[in-house]
C-alpha cells in the first residue's frame, strides 16, 4: 500500500516557496520552511529520524498558512501532508499543561453555544485568578468585537422580492461570540439582493482546530455531523462566512459533492447579478483590506473583497504591498501555542496599517480579526474598526 507520506517525494527541493513562508522569514532556519518541514516528515516516514519533541516542534510551529503551496511549482499537497503528520504522531506530541489548558478551554468554548454565553463571566472568573494573563487568554478575550443584539438566525430566511437563489449560511463556531454582525449583516444582505438563506440548525464547528492538532475522531465527528445537517438543505451553494472554515469545509474528504457548493460570501456576492434598483450609499473613507492565508491561498477567491468594495462610491480601498508575506500569525489555536511567531508576524501588518492609516480595516477571516483587534488595541489605535468587508457593504445598501 502506498504510504500517504510518498508525496513528500514531490519535492525538488527548489526552495522557490521559502520567500512565501513567513516561519522561514522571521527565523531563517531551514528546519522552520516547508521544505526544511517535508524533508524532517520524508526522512521520519522512511524511519530515518525518530519523532523527537525538537523535531515535531519545527512542524508545529508551521501555521499552515499554506502559502507555500501556491508558490510551489511541483504541486506538493503541503497542507495535506502536515495534517496527516499530525495525525501519526498526536500521541507523542506532549504539550506543557498550560498549553493544553489554554487550547481544550478555546476549543470547548468555541465548539458549545452554552459555554460561549458563559463565557463572559468565566472570563472574569479566571482573570481575578491571573489565569487569563497567565495563559494568554486575556489577548484573546481583548480581540473580542462589542457585544451585538441579533435576532434567531437558525431557520429559514426568504428572499426580499423575487428569488434569485437558494443558499445555506455556514455559522463557524465563533458566529455568536466574535461575529455575530457579520452573520445578520450577511443574511440581510443576500436576502434584499434576492437570495432566500437557510441557516440549518444542527451544524456544527467545520472542526478545523481538532483537524490541525491530530485529533482525527474529533475531526470525524464534525465533519459527519455537517454533512447531514447541510444534505438536506436542497441549496446550490453553501455560504461560508470565515475564510478559515470555508477552506477546510471545501477540502472534506470523500465529499466532492459538498465540497463543490461550498463558496466564500465574497465569492457568491461578486458573482451574483445585483438588484437594478439597489444602489450602495457613497462611503468618504479609506479600507485597508488584508487577505487571510485561507482566502488567498485554498479558496483562492482573495480579489472578491476588494472588488465589492470598490463597489462603494467614493471608499478609497487599499492592500498591502504586494512584496509583503502579510500572514497575520492567528492561524487557530497558533496565536495561543506561538505568541512569539504571532506577534512578530502581526507586527508587520500592524506597521502596514500605522502606514496606510485607514478608517477600516476588512478582513474575511474572523481568527484574523480578532487577533489584528487585539494588536491594534495594544498600539492604542482600537478606533479603526476591524470588520468583515460585507457589514460595510450592507451598512452602504442600508444607508441608501
Ligand atoms: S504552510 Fe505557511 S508556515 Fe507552513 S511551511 Fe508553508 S508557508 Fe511556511
Ligand atoms: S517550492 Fe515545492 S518543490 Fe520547491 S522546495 Fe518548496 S515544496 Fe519543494
Amino acid at each position: 500500500m502506498t504510504s500517504p507520506f510518498s508525496d513528500t517525494e514531490l519535492c525538488v527541493k527548489c526552495g522557490l516557496c521559502l520567500p512565501h513562508c513567513p516561519t522561514y522569514g522571521k527565523t531563517l532556519d531551514e528546519n522552520e520552511s516547508p521544505r526544511g518541514r517535508l524533508s524532517l516528515i520524508q526522512a521520519w516516514a522512511e524511519g530515518r529520524l525518530e519523532a523527537t519533541p525538537i523535531l515535531l516542534g519545527h512542524v508545529d510551529n508551521c501555521l499552515l498558512c499554506r502559502s507555500c503551496e501556491s508558490a510551489c511549482p511541483a504541486n506538493v499537497p503541503y497542507g495535506r501532508l502536515v495534517d496527516d503528520f499530525r495525525l501519526a504522531t498526536a500521541d507523542k506530541a506532549a504539550k506543557p499543561l498550560a498549553a493544553k489548558f489554554k487550547s481544550a478551554a478555546v476549543v470547548y468554548t468555541l465548539q458549545s453555544p452554552k459555554l460561549q454565553r458563559w463565557s463572559g463571566p468565566v472570563r472574569g472568573m479566571l482573570a481575578k485568578t491571573g489565569l487569563m494573563q497567565a495563559t494568554g487568554l486575556d489577548e484573546l478575550a481583548a480581540g473580542l468585537p462589542k457585544p451585538f443584539q441579533h435576532s434567531q438566525w437558525q431557520g429559514v430566511h426568504p428572499a426580499v422580492g423575487q428569488e434569485t437563489a437558494r443558499v445555506a449560511l455556514f455559522l463557524g463556531c465563533t458566529a455568536e461570540l466574535a461575529d455575530a454582525e457579520t452573520v445578520t449583516a450577511a443574511i440581510r444582505l443576500l436576502t434584499r439582493l434576492g437570495v432566500s438563506v437557510t441557516v440549518p440548525p444542527d451544524q456544527a464547528c467545520c472542526g478545523a482546530m481538532a483537524l490541525h492538532a491530530g485529533d482525527g475522531a474529533g475531526f470525524a465527528r464534525m465533519r459527519q455531523r455537517n454533512l447531514e445537517a447541510f444534505a438536506a438543505s436542497g441549496v446550490t451553494a453553501i455560504l461560508s462566512l470565515a475564510s478559515g472554515c470555508g477552506a477546510v469545509l471545501k477540502e472534506y474528504p470523500g465529499n466532492p459533492g459538498f465540497a463543490d457548493k461550498i463558496m466564500d460570501i465574497s465569492s457568491f456576492l461578486a458573482a451574483h447579478p445585483w438588484p437594478r434598483h439597489l444602489r450602495l450609499e457613497s462611503l468618504s473613507a479609506k479600507v485597508l483590506v488584508h487577505s487571510p492565508c485561507s482566502l488567498k491561498n485554498v479558496l483562492k477567491s482573495e480579489c472578491s473583497p476588494p472588488e465589492l468594495l470598490r463597489r462603494i462610491p467614493g471608499l478609497q480601498v487599499e492592500l498591502p504591498p504586494s512584496n509583503s508575506v502579510m500572514c497575520c500569525g492567528a492561524a487557530g489555536t497558533y496565536l495561543l501555542d506561538h505568541q512569539d511567531m504571532a506577534h512578530a508576524l502581526r507586527e508587520d501588518l500592524l506597521d502596514n496599517i500605522v502606514v496606510c492609516l485607514p478608517d477600516y480595516v476588512a478582513t474575511s477571516n474572523v481568527g484574523c480579526a480578532m487577533h489584528l483587534r487585539a494588536g491594534l488595541k495594544q498600539r492604542g489605535m482600537d478606533h479603526i474598526p476591524v470588520l468583515h468587508p460585507l457589514v460595510l457593504l450592507e451598512k452602504q445598501l442600508r444607508a441608501q
